[in-house]
């Protein structure tokens, strides 16, 4: 290909260099990004042109969401007893529908004392919000964590929680959605999965739109959650994989980096490992540490550092399914699960009973 001058090439670059940044979701917390365009000025020097000009790259549409990714398992998903992806995902199949990696659950982000006890999905202000199951709504609106009704300083900003028509062992499940930038649905009202009750927004306390999103039992507390990684239906073909790491005395580790590399597309990915008590949960049955979701099945190495040595191991993640593994210092890893659950513990449907407003 040839061009007419350098200018042009200068251009193409640029344009290009702008496309290639939106594959993946801005890692969070979602910052407002600065659209403004440099001016590209004419250098006479550099092109025989006879009229000098100046002029503005157009401004571009917002960047391109996503590359293809399959569609979700239909819900309930569960390929094994022990598993529980109960939940769809509560923005559509045609969005931005997966966490921000790098402020998983159980992150510690703005402060040393504030963990995460969601997910934030990344959309733009406006993308309908869907209710990721079957459920009756329990809050609608300003001061969900303050559980001060129209306290428009509560940090979950407008948010609504549901109580869902299932449970899990004998236990009542909720979902929660904040900072939504509209509230659609009301007290009481009975939902169906992608049922749309609100819109995204950065309502409370958030630095750009998005839908954080929880899950919670026994009760709608907020010391109450769960790895929602562990709940929504993975991708189509695309698995998990779970961790508990620990050191040598099998005591478990937290803000360990675990990294993991895909053999086939050599694509990383980081997380680091939570603490339990206080807001963060472990799952009953993994008692895990960490959880990595939306992994294309197929052979993965995984490091974790400790005490300045490298270890490694190999996993397989399966689609559909959860890889688990624990890890215990100087002893490495270890693929075995944990021994199979008892009947009694296994997830149950619960009639919807009718309780009054957490
Ligand atoms: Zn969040």
């Amino acid at each position: 290909m040839r061009f007419k001058n350098s200018l042009t090439v200068i251009l193409l670059t640029l344009i290009l260099s702008a496309c290639a940044q939106g594959v993946e979701p801005n890692p969070t917390p979602v910052v407002i990004r600065d659209v403004s365009q440099p001016e590209v000025k004419f250098d006479a020097a550099q092109t025989p042109s006879p009229v000098p000009f100046q002029f503005s790259l157009p401004t571009p549409g917002a960047e391109p969401i996503s590359g293809w990714r399959p569609p979700l398992y239909p819900i309930p998903w569960a390929m094994s007893p022990y598993d529980h992806f109960y939940f769809a995902r509560p923005i559509a199949a045609d969005q931005v529908n997966w966490p921000i990696p790098d402020y998983r659950y159980g992150g510690v982000f703005f402060a040393p004392n504030i963990v995460h006890t969601g997910i934030d999905i990344p959309t733009p202000e406006g993308t309908p919000i869907m209710a990721a199951g079957p459920g009756t709504i329990v809050w609608a609106g300003w001061g969900l964590f303050t559980e001060a009704p129209r306290n428009e300083d509560d940090p979950y900003g407008l948010a609504v929680a549901i109580r869902h028509d299932f449970g899990y062992k004998g236990q009542q499940l909720y979902t929660i959605y904040a900072h939504m930038s509209k509230v659609f649905a009301i007290l009481d009202q009975h939902v169906e999965t992608g049922d749309v009750i609100g819109l995204v927004g950065s309502t409370g306390a958030t630095t750009g739109p998005h839908v954080h999103f929880e899950v919670r039992f026994p009760t709608n507390s907020f010391f109450d959650t769960y790895n929602p990684e562990l709940w929504i239906a993975p991708p189509q073909g695309w698995g998990v994989l779970v961790g508990r790491v620990m050191d040598t005395k099998e005591k478990t580790l937290q803000g360990v980096e675990v990294n993991l590399k895909s053999v086939e597309t050599k694509k990383s990915y980081v997380v680091k490992t939570y603490g339990g008590g206080g807001a963060v949960n472990r799952d009953a049955y993994y008692n895990e540490n960490m959880v990595l979701g939306d992994l294309p099945a197929g052979f993965y190495k995984v490091t974790v550092k400790y005490d300045k040595k490298t270890y490694e191991t190999w996993v397989e993640i399966f689609p559909g399914q959860v890889t688990y593994f624990t890890y215990a210092g100087e002893n490495g890893f270890n693929l075995v699960r944990p021994p199979a659950p008892t009947l009694k513990s296994l997830p149950e449907v619960l009639p919807a009973t009718p309780t009054s407003i957490p």
